[in-house]
Order: structure tokens, then C-alpha cells, then sequence
């Protein structure tokens, strides 16, 4: 790329520290330049045309251009563009909001509360368990246990519950009370001749060794994504969520469903606690339910969470948690209408009746020999390259993603991993057009592999 020294490139790398990003490489490199989009695409400031298969970061469902949106965003901006919510203030875009979590939650949840981001989401969640032990009188009921290679955010708190390096090396994380189990990815860590079966039984008990070696009265709470995204579209075999939750409720310990992925119909139901039959006794929700129009997240919680902590904020006087722009009453309003056109066009019944097509263009792709495994559920999926001699693990992934974003697909290269999650719109003819582009991506790969 050659960078004018005015170019919004240059100012830019001058300016500009990214995230996810190798800060030197980007010194050299520059950063690509995304200048609009229109339904599942979006566009360079080059004009070049690519078909967004990541939605983003797995979350602009109702696609690009939505003028709904824009509108919906437009008029509450008009008419009262921001108050908060603390010290019982209200405003009817997050009681509509919340009112509207409460009503379309899998389970029967009792309160919404509102954040910013999956992180702040999970951070509170994790303040709320420790909130509530605390009412409870069980102050040694405080240790969270999330998964090996589990994605929960970046703060302190969510960063420690996420399960990758890169999240904990030299930022000194996890924190202290923060304990990892094993991941679900049965290919990747079956031992020899270990059935399905059996390594969903050897999951469930790594869980329960955990909590019988720490406790049982110390261990508060679980968290996981019904379906691991950013740890590479893990999903889990038939049984693991029935076995990891038989486990919590004998230690009584309460489960977090991470929905900031699946929530909103990614999985082919409204939420992955649905698809996999999950009791949760709180969830997050971010990305899809305002398809990032706007930064917001919720937590929901059910009535045995929210009793003891209504009674410890009455001891003390307050619950004395919130960030300023909590149920941002535009951001409520864009994700009351986003999740509107989710219903009225059954964005839901669109991934269920894609996902056959989805999966098969995956299953097809894992024929091809450097193809090891593809993975998957609704519209999510990810398919993994072989391991290659003089290629070290993880370099692979982002070399190939090179060559699809010149067929015009954004993907994401997970270690070795390519994951797709294209936004909910997408049409049959369009699932096509991103994997014929992935494929002859992958053979120019492969033949410049074999050069
Ligand atoms: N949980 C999950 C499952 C996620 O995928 C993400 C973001 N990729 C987060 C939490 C964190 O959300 P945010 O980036 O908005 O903080």
C-alpha cells in the first residue's frame, strides 16, 4: 500500500492506536481504510466491495444501511438524546428495553440491566455474584470458573475470565478467584480413542475435580458461550451442556450464559440457551441486540439473583454500580427497533433455513486436503487448515485471510481457524457468492503452498 502522507492512513498510523493490533506492524503497514456499507457488504475507501462474513465482530445481524435505524436513532436523539439511569431516573426507551429482554428471554429472568459492552456485562456480572454472596453471608462464595480459550471481554474482570493468552500475557491477568476448565473442542483435545461421549463425561468431571479441589462453598459461579466464538467457533458435542450444568446445580453454583454472540438468532434460535437447552441464571447480551448500531449491553438476571442483591442494596443505601451512559436512552431505541426487524422479518427463520446451505459449503471445504475439520451452528461456522511443516501454529490462518480479502470476503483467522458469521440478511444466492469466493481463495492458497 503507498500512503500519501495526508491520507487517512497516515494520519492514521500518527494518531491512531488500534486494538487486536500489532502496533509496529502497523507502523509499517498501515491499516485498511472501510469507508460505508449496504446490506451484507461493505466497501474500502478504494471502492473495493467485500462481502462482510464476520458481520463485523460477529454482530451487525440486520446488515449495513439499515435506514430504520437510523431513523429510530434520529428521533430519539431529537427528543431526549441522553439521560441516565441512576439514583431512579428512567426514560421509556430503556423500560421498553428491558421489558422487551425480560419478555423474549428463554428462561424467566426478573431484571435488565444495561452496560456499554460485552466486557462491562460480564464484569458486572461477575460484582453482582460476588454482591450477592456477599448478602447471602457466604463471603468465601467468590471463585468464578470460565473456560480454557472462553471469550468474555477485555476489562480486568472479563479479560481474566477469557480463556487466551493473548488477553493475559504481560497485562499480569487473570486476577486472583478466576479459575479456567476445560474446553469443549473435542477433535483438538480428545485423547486417543476417547469417544465423543467419554470426553464429554471427562469435561463434566475436570469441572466437578475443580470444584471439589477448591471448594465447593468458595465456587460461585460458572460462565460460557452456549457456542465459543473468538475462541474459534467451538461448538460444544451432543450431552456437554446437559453434563456441565448437572454439575453446577449439585455445588450450587450459578451459571452465566455468555450470549454476546449467540443472542439475537445467530444459532437459529433467538438465544444459544435455547438451541442448547441452558438454564442460566443470568445472561449477557451486546452486539446483535442493537446489531452495534450503538454500544450497549444487558444483564439479565432471574429473581434468586436479584432478591439478595435488592436486600444488600437496601442495607447498605445504595447498589453502587452504573456507568454513565447505562441504557443510553438512543442506544435503547436503536436496539428496541433492531430487535423489531429481527421479528418482523424473521431474521431467526432466515439463519434457520440458511444454516443447511451454510453448514454444507463448510462440510464441502473440509473436503479439501488442507482443510483438518469445519465447525458450526445457524450461521456460524468455522473451517481449520491442516497443520503444515514450516509453518508455525497460528501462521496459516491469517495467510490465508489474506487471500480471501482479495477474493472480497472479510473473514477472521483464528489461529489457524477461518471463521464466517455473515450478517443475518444474507440470502441463499449470497451464501453462495462467499464461499465460491472462499474457495478460490483457499486454491490459490493451496497452489501458491505447493509452488
Ligand atoms: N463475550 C463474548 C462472547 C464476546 O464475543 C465478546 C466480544 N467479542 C465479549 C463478551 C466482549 O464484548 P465487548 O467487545 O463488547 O466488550
Amino acid at each position: 500500500m503507498t500512503i500519501h502522507p495526508n491520507s487517512i492512513e497516515a494520519r492514521d498510523k500518527a494518531y491512531h492506536l488500534h486494538s487486536y493490533t500489532n502496533a509496529r506492524a502497523l507502523e509499517r503497514d498501515g491499516a485498511l481504510v472501510i469507508e460505508r456499507g449496504e446490506g451484507i457488504h461493505v466497501y474500502d475507501n478504494a471502492g473495493k466491495q467485500y462481502i462482510e462474513g464476520m458481520a463485523g465482530l460477529w454482530s451487525v445481524g440486520v446488515g449495513f444501511g439499515e435506514s430504520r435505524l437510523v431513523e429510530a436513532a434520529a428521533k430519539q436523539m431529537a427528543k431526549l438524546p441522553y439521560y441516565h439511569t441512576f439514583t431512579a431516573r428512567t426514560h421509556s426507551p430503556s423500560v421498553e428495553l428491558a421489558e422487551k429482554l425480560i419478555e423474549i428471554a428463554p428462561v424467566p429472568m426478573s431484571k435488565a440491566y444495561f452496560t456499554n459492552s460485552g466486557s462491562e456485562a460480564n464484569d458486572t456480572a461477575m460484582k453482582i455474584v460476588w454482591y450477592r454472596s456477599n448478602a447471602l453471608g457466604k463471603p468465601d462464595k467468590k471463585k468464578i470458573i470460565s473456560r480454557t480459550k472462553g471469550y468474555h471481554g477485555v476489562t480486568i474482570a472479563s479479560a481474566s475470565l477469557t480463556g487466551l493468552p493473548n488477553n493475559h500475557r504481560s497485562f499480569d491477568l487473570p486476577i486472583a478467584r478466576v479459575l479456567h476448565t476445560s474446553c469443549p473442542h473435542y477433535r483438538a483435545f480428545k485423547t486417543e480413542g476417547e469417544t465423543e461421549a467419554q470426553f464429554v463425561e471427562r469435561c463434566a468431571k475436570d469441572l466437578e475435580d475443580l470444584i471439589l479441589k477448591q471448594g465447593p462453598d468458595t465456587v460461585a459461579a460458572f460462565i460460557g458461550e452456549p457456542v465459543m466464538g473468538a475462541g474459534g467457533v467451538i461448538v460444544p458435542p451432543a450431552g456437554y451442556w446437559e453434563a456441565i450444568q448437572k454439575v453446577l446445580k449439585k455445588y450450587d453454583v450459578l451459571f452465566i450464559a455468555d450470549e454476546v454472540i449467540c443472542g439475537f438468532g445467530r444459532t437459529g434460535e433467538m438465544f444459544g440457551a435455547t438451541t442448547y437447552a441452558l438454564q442460566p441464571d443470568m445472561m449477557t447480551l451486546s452486539k446483535q441486540i442493537s446489531s452495534s448500531y450503538q454500544p450497549i449491553s444487558a444483564l439479565l438476571i432471574n429473581e434468586n439473583v436479584y432478591q439478595p442483591l435488592a436486600d444488600e442494596s437496601a442495607k447498605i443505601g445504595t447498589f453502587g454500580h452504573g456507568v454513565t451512559a447505562a441504557g443510553h436512552p438512543v442506544a435503547a431505541a436503536v436496539a428496541l427497533e433492531n430487535i423489531r426487524i429481527i421479528e418482523e422479518r424473521d431474521l431467526v427463520g432466515n439463519v434457520r433455513s440458511l444454516s443447511p446451505k451454510f453448514l454444507a459449503r463448510l462440510k464441502s471445504i473440509a473436503d479439501h486436503p488442507l482443510v483438518i475439520e469445519y465447525r458450526g451452528v445457524g450461521l456460524i461456522g468455522a473451517f481449520e487448515l491442516v497443520p503444515r511443516e514450516g509453518f508455525a501454529a497460528g501462521q496459516l490462518g491469517p495467510k490465508l485471510f489474506g487471500y480471501l480479502m482479495e477474493e472480497g470476503v472479510i473473514s477472521r483467522a483464528i489461529g489457524d481457524s477461518i471463521a464466517f458469521c455473515p450478517p443475518m440478511i444474507i440470502t441463499d444466492e449470497q451464501v453462495d457468492d462467499m464461499f465460491d469466493k472462499v474457495e478460490r481463495g483457499l486454491e490459490k492458497f493451496a497452489k501458491e503452498l505447493t509452488a
